[in-house]
């Protein structure tokens, strides 16, 4: 008998069929022997719109009360919980669904994007012992001044995957609209190719650069407790894609996928004195609010001024610039400039750490399309270039095309 932890996304319980779909994997799991805890993601499409209520309260970008909107958008999950215990017990089985704070998955006080601190699993094991099928929120918890909170986009996954690490869970299966992880998005790339197993390694920066099948946070919680997870697909038995510790196989790959993110916007301040301790007033001030830049590009200076780009997530756009307008002004800067029509493309791979030539292949193929790069960071196993968002598609194309990921043993011909 194998403890297993099956994590079930939005479409998948987009609705009662697809609700029902669901009750009779599980059970099939539970009648071949196993325990088995669901973690399920509110119905597709639920958490936007509980979102899009609460924006309609915020004209302009007045800032929202971030407790009341982890108590609002928890919301969501609570819904298909009990619907996936009534369809189980529909079917013959014992279920017993619980929100986040009945098996307390203790969080930091971080409203909307908290962390894992803790998971008590007694309430689970308690249920378990009892023959039931136990049906849990993902995306939420509670603090420990027992305040709601929510993990953040796509948190789900780190949900199953810390219950997986708590009650030290035989298999950790993620089910999900495709059937595993794609060199890049299949909804994107015809050509795309799943892949059989991909490093803890790459996944985070796949992740990290906009692939959503999973969230972050899950893809670091199962590398520090090396918890393999098994992407697969709620529609069908096919094999997945195990996310695992990096082989010897593994390392061969130069490029082994193709991330883009639509979700940031470009802010530059022109005009910006060269003097120490701008950049920290400008980054701090950004930082207090709790947003997260990610590239940071910063020209060389002529006449003691230089220019600085960097990238926001799209949500903080009008706010970051709000902040930055004021700081100019502070600190002397000639003026600011945003752009919200803008997408990153990265390309990802273990085997670049050895390999000299990829950043500039990347540029030429993106080149001979006409695409020009308007900023470029690089790491060990990365190269990123913020693009016009309108050619995200063909950028990803181009490069995968570049990369001939297509093919199964492309990456190993050097
Ligand atoms: P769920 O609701 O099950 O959590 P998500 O929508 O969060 O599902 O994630 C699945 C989606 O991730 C897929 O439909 C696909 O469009 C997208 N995706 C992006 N990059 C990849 C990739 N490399 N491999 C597979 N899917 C990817
Ligand atoms: N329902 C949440 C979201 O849409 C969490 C999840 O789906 O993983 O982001
Ligand atoms: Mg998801």
């Amino acid at each position: 008998m194998a403890l297993v932890v099956q994590k079930y996304g939005g479409t998948s319980v987009g609705s009662i069929e697809r609700i029902k779909n669901v009750a009779r994997r599980v059970i099939k799991t539970k009648r071949q022997g196993h325990q088995v805890i669901v973690v399920v993601s509110a119905m597709a499409g639920e958490t936007d719109r509980l979102l899009e209520l609460a924006r309609q309260l915020a004209p302009q970008n007045r800032e929202l009360n971030e407790r009341e909107l982890d108590v609002l958008v928890a919301s969501g999950e609570q819904v298909s919980i009990a619907l996936l215990a009534m369809a189980i017990e529909t079917m013959g089985e014992k279920a017993c669904s619980f929100l986040g704070h009945q098996v307390q998955v203790l969080t930091d006080n971080a409203h909307t994007r908290a962390r894992i601190k803790k998971i008590d699993s007694d309430r689970i094991r308690q249920a378990l012992a009892d023959d039931r099928i136990v049906v849990v929120a993902g995306f939420q918890g509670i603090d420990e001044r027992g305040n709601i909170t929510t993990l953040g986009r796509g948190g789900s996954d780190t949900s199953a995957v810390a219950i997986a690490a708590g009650l030290q869970a035989d298999v950790c299966e993620i089910y999900t609209d495709v059937d595993g992880i794609y060199t890049t998005d299949p909804n994107v790339c015809r050509r795309a190719r799943k892949l059989a197993r991909i490093s803890y390694d790459e996944m985070l920066e796949l992740a990290s650069q906009g692939a959503k099948v999973l969230q972050i946070r899950s893809v670091e919680f199962a590398k520090k407790y090396a918890i393999p997870i098994h992407v697969r697909s709620s529609f069908s038995e096919v094999e997945g894609t195990l996310v695992c510790k990096e082989d010897k196989a593994m390392e061969k790959a130069i490029v082994s996928g193709i991330a883009y993110n639509k979700n940031e916007a470009k802010i530059t301040i022109h005009g910006v004195p060269d003097r120490p301790g701008v950049a920290a007033a400008i980054f701090s001030a950004i930082a207090e609010r709790g947003i997260v830049v990610d590239m940071i590009i910063q020209n060389v200076s002529a006449d003691n001024s230089t220019d600085l780009t960097f990238t926001v997530p799209k949500d903080d756009f009008q706010r970051s610039l709000e902040i930055v307008s004021g700081i100019c002004r502070e600190i002397g800067a000639e003026n600011v400039a945003g752009d919200e029509h803008v997408a990153k493309v990265s390309i990802v791979g273990i085997g670049m750490r050895t390999h000299a030539n990829v950043a500039s292949r990347m540029f030429a193929a993106l080149a001979r399309e006409n695409i020009n790069i308007q900023m470029i960071s690089t790491s060990e196993i990365k190269v990123s270039c913020v693009v016009e968002d309108k050619y995200t598609e063909l950028a990803v194309r181009v490069l995968h095309d570049e990369f001939q990921l297509d093919r199964e043993l492309a990456q190993e011909e050097e």
